[in-house]
């Protein structure tokens, strides 16, 4: 029996992830494997942390990707801090929020919720409110919920949980990179960035920092590995129980990422090639600019969608500028468009989950995929799907008002 080679297709991805990989990313993971403890390797991984407290804005020590994808940061963190009985205080605003608490329950925390309507984001003083009641040893959110197209503020959060000596859990997996995520000046202690969406690298891996606050829990949980473990690890073992998971363990993975490098699992070499190549394209490119550039694009397709008569689901404040939600036309085949987009252009959106299902199609400018001649395509895809499947929609207007966006930006660069 013979299998032919698999050549995926052409795709221009416009979902809230997996997105485009950058070609370079794409060029390093072909790059030739090394040993994990041969020092070229471990030079490497200490540039990644290096460029990792960059992104993340932050001081903290640690900083490093867990293996897996972005939900195995997540399990990191909460499951090496969270000891059955500990209250954990979640605001949950969409589906990632509830994801959270999936965790953090297996782990044996006591659950607090607050939960507001899908589409909004919490008056922090509500949420600050409710923390003062329950009195969590651990406050986790979600930062860009991808799921309903917004973003929390978090700082006035972040820092009422420091005033009460709270840890500060922060889901960050789709805004890394794309918006403003600054760990240290919100009062974050343990962020959770993810590689697929604004990173522009495969799935696969999940960039974590947290600092000194989180590490002493960790340290304090710390066990070294029977067959590795030396006469002075077993007088050092922390006075808490250990962390119940081993491959999630902070208290070994620092280990391993520290100049110890003691064996833990064997690091994903291609995955940290592409990090490293990921994270230096958006430190060459500079926060900043990649901000603005993410916000541009969001412009532009926001502009195109809503001269086509759609309504744009979350148009708040705390929109999440690099998911864009469009409103589904009453009566329209909404599977049909979508995989019309896909078949005959190429193109990818994303439906949604849970009560937004069938309510509204979300569409990602993250990272790569974030440039644009992906958003004037998308907007062509969806605007043709549209009216093939007989939508009332203003046809012929979306393209030129992308069009006319993008000419006056540029335009207004060139006069500076
Ligand atoms: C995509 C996403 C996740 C889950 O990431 P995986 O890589 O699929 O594990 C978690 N949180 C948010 C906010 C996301 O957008």
């Amino acid at each position: 029996m013979t299998i032919d080679q698999y050549l995926p297709p052409k795709r221009t991805i416009m979902t809230p992830g997996p997105v485009e990989a950058d070609p370079r990313v794409l060029r390093a993971m072909s790059s030739p494997i090394l040993g994990q403890f041969d020092p070229a390797f471990t030079s490497m991984m200490n540039e990644v942390m290096e460029s990792l407290r960059k992104v993340f804005r932050t001081n903290n020590h640690w900083a490093f990707p867990i293996d897996g994808t972005s939900r195995s940061g997540l399990e990191a963190v909460l499951c090496s801090i969270i000891q059955p009985g500990d209250k954990v205080f979640i605001p949950i605003f969409g589906r990632f929020g509830q994801l959270l608490t999936e965790i953090a329950e297996r782990y044996g925390a006591e659950i607090h919720t607050l939960e507001c309507e899908w589409g909004q984001v919490f008056d922090p003083q509500d949420v600050i409110n409710e923390i003062e009641n329950v009195k969590p040893k651990i406050v986790a959110a979600v930062h860009g919920e991808t799921s309903t197209g917004c973003m929390q503020p978090l700082k006035e959060i972040g820092k009422a949980c420091r005033n009460m000596n709270i840890l500060f859990v922060v889901d960050a997996v789709a805004t890394i990179g794309g918006t403003e995520v600054n760990v240290d000046e919100w009062f974050i202690d343990a962020a959770i960035g993810g590689t697929q969406k604004c990173l522009s690298v495969p799935s696969g891996m999940a960039p974590i920092t947290y600092n000194e606050r989180i590490e002493e829990v960790v340290n304090a949980r710390k066990k070294v590995e029977r067959g590795i473990a030396t006469s002075d690890d077993n007088k050092t073992k922390g006075n808490q129980p250990p962390i119940t998971s081993n491959y999630f363990d902070l208290s070994q993975l620092q280990d391993y990422w520290s100049p110890r490098r003691l064996n833990h699992h064997t690091e994903a070499t291609s995955m940290l090639y592409a990090l490293h190549e990921g994270i230096r394209i958006v430190l060459e490119e500079g926060l900043e600019y990649r901000f603005y550039r993410h916000q541009q694009h969001e412009q532009a397709l926001k502009t195109g969608v809503e001269s086509m008569g759609l309504a744009i689901y979350v148009n708040h404040q705390w929109k999440l500028p690099v998911v864009t939600c469009v409103e589904i036309p009453e009566g329209i085949n909404a599977d049909g468009v979508r995989q019309m987009m896909l078949n005959q252009f190429g193109v990818e959106i994303a439906s949604s989950f849970g009560p937004l299902h069938g309510k509204i199609w979300r569409i990602g400018t993250m990272g790569y995929s974030c440039r644009k001649e992906n958003v004037l395509f998308v907007l062509t895809a969806l605007e043709a799907s549209l009216s093939y499947y007989g939508a009332d929609i203003k046809k012929g207007r979306a393209m030129q008002a992308a069009l006319t966006f993008y000419t006056s930006e540029e335009t207004a660069k060139e006069r500076g």
